[in-house]
């Protein structure tokens, strides 16, 4: 059975966030209708947003699925869910986010969901990880990932593994 290659977004900066994102990309895959999954090296990066908060783990996952846009978006809440994710401020720290970035070719516009991912064509904690998987892969009205990378600072951020 051939599914959709999914790719989502990774992120952590509470607790222990190698852990999270780690423990995250390893439960994702273990619905029974993600059949594949890669995931890129981790990254570190100085958090967006609030001050005060400690550096974001990233890393981008790439999954084969048979789930539907909406049923993937609703794994991914769990998995936040079961690492005790809260909802604060916008951009406030977070043991746990997984977004989904993109979802085959596909463009969605649905009340809970934006694909691809609203903010992912100029974030570096982004396109960079998932250059790594892919550098060939558009996005649906943005283009080529190399070149979306090509026009951004990847200053302050680190490669980890
Ligand atoms: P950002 O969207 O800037 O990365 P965030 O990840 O902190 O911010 P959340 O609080 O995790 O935002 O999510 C807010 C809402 O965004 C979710 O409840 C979800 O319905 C909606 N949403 C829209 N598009 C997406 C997407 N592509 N992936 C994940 N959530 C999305
Ligand atoms: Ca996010
Ligand atoms: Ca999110």
């Amino acid at each position: 059975m051939s599914g959709v290659i999914a790719y989502l977004g990774l992120g952590s900066n509470l607790g222990d966030p190698i852990e999270h994102v780690t423990e995250a990309a390893a439960e994702l895959v273990t619905h029974p209708e993600v059949t594949h999954s890669r995931c890129s090296p981790l990254y570190q990066s100085a958090p967006v947003g609030p001050e005060g908060q400690q550096d974001y783990i990233n890393a981008v996952l790439e999954i084969e699925t048979t789930l539907e846009s909406i049923a993937l978006l609703d794994w991914c809440q769990e998995i936040e869910n079961r690492h005790g994710r809260e909802r604060h401020e916008r951009w406030g720290s977070r043991t746990l986010d997984v977004d989904l970035l993109l979802y085959g070719d596909q463009v969605i516009q649905h009340e809970r969901l934006i694909v691809p991912h609203a903010e992912m064509h100029w974030r570096a904690f982004v396109l960079r990880p998932l250059a790594d998987l892919n550098a060939d892969i558009v996005l649906p009205g943005f283009g080529l990932v190399s070149e979306l990378l090509s026009e951004i600072s990847e200053a302050g951020q680190h490669r980890l593994n």
